[in-house]
């Protein structure tokens, strides 16, 4: 099975990334040797929402400028191609760019910004749950994908990284449809495998220098995971880096449809790197604080419990999204937003029909001001 390389890391300098961009692409035999003969080169960032670089929220421009620089110096053609989250237009995807800074960053590089928000459709027949996907149209037609994320815990999904950020494939609001369609997280993160194994996705690169922990993808707290891990198998790369922050793969949804598909062993260690015993818990960051939406079990207990045909109960003890009325400003983008058109805005702010809500926590993402909170059940908790 393959590596993943681990590089201890604690700064977004141009010079440390130019350093990391050759230490990422060494066990390769280089650019040259990764790429293989390979021209058209995508870099899928996560760009999901216009956030402070401080918050760890999307990948950071110089990384993303010294991984442009090494490939344009092998004759690399290279796009960068991202559908955040929201609608997703030609505007909104110059908007995008600029305001995390990757305009400014690739300014003086012959780097396509791909905007014209196209989409086209791919197949995967040996999908298990989804065999066809309509993905932004760069993603359908380049030959190697190199996919660049964050380290995140997630308020959905646990843990968000290699093999979650290339949901950012599904042009905007096409990605609440799979949310309405896949409404059961096993179903869901199940789905984001089969399309995660539809793209070409050369090489996974998950940037913790500076991740995100709680309340991930947008609004979470920083975090200084402090290295970064790059492998060509997303799901073996994300396994060392749950492992790293505390998370097992039981406890991570993805992971353990991936493990089940022999996609990646059961459990992280060293030995699944170019670390020894030792360097490899020198990385280890045992004090990550996990979403609201998660609890030792929980995820476990539920599905266990919904076997069982016990919904009533699952929605008695289901994390629910609850808005912070004091800090909402009444924008009426978690209304716009929610898959199944369950939040109304009465008198200036959202109102949750509890019923028919799928716990998707699109509106928690989504909500510009973290306005949006996620609610456990204190039984749940213990
Ligand atoms: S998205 Fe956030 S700020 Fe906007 S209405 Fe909803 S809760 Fe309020
Ligand atoms: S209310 Fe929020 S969590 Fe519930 S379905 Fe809508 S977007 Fe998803």
């Amino acid at each position: 099975m393959e590596k993943v390389y681990l590089y201890k890391e604690t700064e977004y300098t141009e010079q440390s990334m130019d350093a990391l961009a050759e230490k990422l692409f060494a066990p390769y035999g280089g650019v040259k040797g990764l790429l293989n003969g390979k021209k058209r080169v995508l870099i899928k960032p996560n760009l999901v929402a216009k956030k402070p670089l401080d918050t760890g929220t999307t990948t950071h421009p110089l990384m993303l400028r010294a991984i442009c620089k090494a490939l344009l110096a092998e004759g690399a053609e290279v796009t960068v191609a991202e559908s955040h989250g929201g609608p997703y237009t030609t505007a909104t995807a110059k908007g995008q760019f600029s305001g995390c800074g990757i305009t400014e960053a690739v300014k003086d590089l012959d780097v396509s910004l791909y905007t014209e928000a196209e989409s086209a459709h791919i197949s995967y027949p040996d999908g298990l749950i989804a065999k066809s996907f309509e993905v932004i149209k760069p993603l359908a037609e380049t030959d190697f994908i190199i996919n660049l994320c964050k380290l995140k815990t997630h308020a959905l999904t646990t843990y968000s990284g290699a093999a979650k950020n290339t949901f950012g494939a599904i042009p905007g609001m096409r990605k609440f449809e799979l949310h309405a369609r896949f409404t059961d997280i096993h179903h869901f993160t199940r789905m984001l495998n089969d399309l995660h194994l539809a793209l070409p996705v050369g090489l996974n690169v998950v940037d913790g220098i500076l991740g995100m922990e709680g309340n991930g993808p947008t609004a979470g707290i920083p975090k200084k995971y402090g290295f970064v891990a790059v492998g060509k198998s997303a799901f073996l790369t994300d396994l060392i880096c749950a492992d790293l922050i505390g998370l097992g793969s039981a406890e991570v949804p993805q992971l353990k449809d991936a493990a089940e598909r022999s996609l990646c062993p059961n459990k992280g260690g060293y030995e699944h790197t170019n670390l020894s015993r030792e360097e490899y818990e020198g990385l280890r960051c045992a004090d990550t604080t996990l979403p609201d939406s998660h609890s030792a079990g929980a995820v476990s207990w539920i599905a266990r419990v919904q076997r069982m045909g016990g919904g009533r109960v699952i929605k008695l003890f289901r994390p629910k999204p609850k808005v912070k009325k004091s800090r909402c400003v009444g924008c009426g983008k978690c209304a716009e937003y929610c898959p199944v058109h369950t939040i109304e805005m009465k008198k200036g702010k959202p109102r949750i029909i509890r019923d028919k809500c799928i716990h998707c926590f699109c509106c928690q993402e989504l909500c510009p001001i973290s306005a949006i909170y996620i609610k456990t059940n204190r039984i749940l908790k213990i």
